[in-house]
């Protein structure tokens, strides 16, 4: 079973194939705005644009099916996938499968890990929850206002980096010392804006590689005391990071020194699954063909917010 994989509900445009379980191929581009954050039709015409030759590039073998992110995302940039799905389908006579975007992180985090039965932190440009399943995916804990990957990208910013910042920002705070800075955390729920602005204050009377490093601190610990929470709560054996800010090496660090201290096992997603890509919506897209889940051309569609515990199946009923 060969699947061409096509991912494009952000920044990133990609496209990967799957050949039953192994990734065979995996080709990303992303947009980085000249300035500011992005912009959802920005973005989507650099994947009208870009398409083309990462697909061309993608397509090692003739692919049985095609699986497209169809939610959650930037609504412009969900159309062009829908749209590529639908072209890719007809040009192949191959049936469709619509793949929820952060379903594709958790399931190549835990084909690439081995990971069993894992509690899943996902954090990214535009997500960060705590997942884990019982009978089905349910969130545990979730930021209730802005990503973490976008509390990084937007200090990051402020400091004149380019996107995306979040490697930037980690070079700059390796040698920084700490600066108290708020530190929200509600219940299982954690909030980033607040820091975010008190970060770009306190710029103005401290040196930029302290504020970097201090925000990290706060940020990451922040996350890793709601995981600890959800992890005494659920009982699972294992934590598994995936997503952009995976790729963190302090984070890691972090989140290694609590789970040795409750004896249980981290993993994390490897640096070419982490961020967006096309592999990990084939892959996901495999798991679901599997199961017999494809839809016809005419039903292709596309949900700007859709949770990873709500039913897809039910959204493309007849
Ligand atoms: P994604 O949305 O999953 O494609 O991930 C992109 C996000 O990951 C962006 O917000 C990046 O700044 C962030 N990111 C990538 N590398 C790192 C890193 N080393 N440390 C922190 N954030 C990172
Ligand atoms: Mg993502």
């Amino acid at each position: 079973m060969k699947i061409i994989g096509i991912e494009s509900t952000a920044h990133t445009f990609g496209a990967g194939m799957t050949h039953n379980d192994k990734v065979i191929s995996n080709v990303v581009d992303m947009h980085i705005p000249k300035e500011g954050g992005i912009h959802p039709r920005k973005a989507a015409e650099h994947h009208a644009k870009i398409a083309g030759k990462i697909i061309k590039e993608a397509l090692v073998k003739k692919p049985d099916y095609v699986a497209y992110a169809c939610c959650p995302g930037l609504g412009p940039c969900l159309k062009i996938g829908a749209v590529i799905a639908k072209h890719l389908a007809i040009k192949f006579n191959i049936p469709i499968i619509p793949v929820n975007h952060a379903e594709a992180h958790i399931d190549i985090g835990i084909k690439t890990t081995g990971a069993k039965d894992p509690l899943i932190v996902y954090i990214s440009g535009g997500n960060t929850q705590i997942i884990a399943n019982r009978r089905g995916w349910k969130i545990f804990g979730e930021t209730l206002d802005i990503a973490i990957g976008n509390a990084i990208d937007k200090l990051a910013r402020h400091l004149k980096m380019a996107h995306p910042g979040g490697p930037k920002l980690e070079n700059l705070a390796r040698n920084g010392t700490f600066i108290k800075m708020p530190y929200t955390v509600k219940g299982m729920d954690l909030s980033y804006s607040g820091i975010l602005t008190h970060a770009k204050n306190v710029l103005k009377t401290h040196s930029k590689k302290d504020v970097a490093y201090s925000f990290q601190e706060h940020i990451f610990s922040m996350l890793v005391e709601v995981s600890e929470r959800a992890v005494a709560h659920t009982g699972k054996k294992e934590i598994l990071l995936v997503g952009g800010v995976a790729q963190n090496l302090r984070l890691c660090e972090m989140f290694k020194i609590m789970c040795n201290e409750r004896g249980i096992k981290l993993k994390v997603v490897p640096p070419e699954f982490a961020g967006d890509n096309g592999a990990m919506i084939a892959y996901s897209g495999y798991l679901k063909a599997k199961q017999g889940f494809t839809i016809p051309i005419k039903k292709v569609n596309y949900f700007q917010r859709m949770r990873v515990d709500q039913n897809l199946q039910e959204m493309f009923k007849v």
